[in-house]
């Protein structure tokens, strides 16, 4: 008999958690492209493929932050319908300032701008406004050094919590501001984080399927705040293509990978979208131990300065 997987079943989040029992009339929220990605939901790919009785035990650890992330997702759904519709969408440089140097109190390291490619939205998703602040937070390179440990478990859920926290705050200092605003959360997120912070221009995927970016190689969380700002300083070039052709000299992620999950060249998976990356092998290391990490840990671009290894593969 067929297994039934919730991962194939459950799309979305529940209800409460998505933007939609919260809009009103003004709003116009933009739809994901036909041929967009289904999104993954984690927990069920846990339950799917993994352990989630490793999970459950490590509740006592983690549960503050991952039901704090929870309720942040929360905010940023029911907090759209404080949006002031005061009609700006220019905003000056010096406020654009001060909403850069306020998220950067917060924790942020690298901030980019970019129309959103509904093809990133998730397939049935919508956002609220079509232009992106991109966020990059640090996850700590000590306790990343630690994976797959506690200390490095703890530091996924910390950075998940923590990002969410600063968009959701970043959204209502501009609201503050008379501007619309959308606080995409760090779970269970609206985009395709990675290549919209491509677009921002912030870095380029690795083998690893992360990030990797100039701060801190792929040791980043991603979130992003939707505006209708219109004249924000969107990326014109993405100068961090170079990495690709590193990642085909290196494969260390494929071969440190315990579940054999990173792949040496692309390949059409279930969802018919190339990736090098099979989240369903993921998901027994990632919930078995500790939340796994190694593709992080081991990454060059986590521990050697980006600009060193620019050099060096020059
Ligand atoms: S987290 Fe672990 S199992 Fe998952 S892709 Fe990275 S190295 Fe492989
Ligand atoms: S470990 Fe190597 S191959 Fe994997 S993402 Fe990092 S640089 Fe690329």
């Amino acid at each position: 008999m067929k297994r039934i997987l919730l991962s194939e079943k459950i799309k979305k989040a529940p209800w409460f958690l998505t933007i939609e029992p919260y809009l009103r009339k003004q709003d116009h929220p933009i739809a994901s492209h036909p041929e967009a990605r289904q999104p993954r939901i984690v927990p069920l790919l846990v339950i799917d493929y993994g352990n989630p009785a490793a999970r459950i035990k490590h509740m006592r650890d983690v549960g503050r932050l991952l039901f704090g992330s929870v309720g942040e997702m929360w905010k940023s759904a029911k907090s759209i319908s404080q949006n002031p519709y005061s009609g700006k969408k220019n905003i000056d440089s010096q406020t654009l300032a001060d909403v850069e140097a306020y998220a950067k109190s917060l924790g942020v390291a690298e901030i980019g701008y970019t129309a959103v490619n509904p093809l990133y939205i998730f397939r049935g998703f919508r956002i609220l406004f079509p232009n992106a602040m991109v966020f990059t937070i640090e996850m700590d390179r000590e306790k990343i050094r630690q994976a797959p440990s506690l200390p490095s478990y703890i530091e996924i859920w910390r950075t998940y919590y923590e990002v969410g926290v600063i968009v959701n705050k970043v959204a209502d200092f501009l609201r503050q501001r008379g501007f619309n605003a959308h606080a995409g959360p760090a779970v269970g997120g609206d985009v395709n984080y990675v290549p919209a912070a491509i677009d921002a221009g912030l870095g380029i995927s690795g083998k690893n399927g992360l990030l990797i970016t100039r701060h801190s190689g792929p040791r980043v969380r991603l979130a992003a705040v939707y505006t209708d700002i219109e004249n924000l300083p969107f990326s014109q070039e993405n100068q961090h293509h170079w990495v690709r052709d590193y990642c085909e000299t290196c494969n260390i992620c494929v071969r440190k990978c315990p579940a054999d999950a990173i792949y040496p060249l692309a390949k059409v998976l279930a969802d018919g979208a190339p990736s090098f990356i099979d989240h369903t092998k993921c998901a027994m290391p990632f919930s078995n131990d500790n939340g796994c990490t190694l593709c992080v840990k081991f990454c060059p671009f986590s521990n050697v300065s980006y600009d060193k290894l620019k050099k060096r593969f020059e």
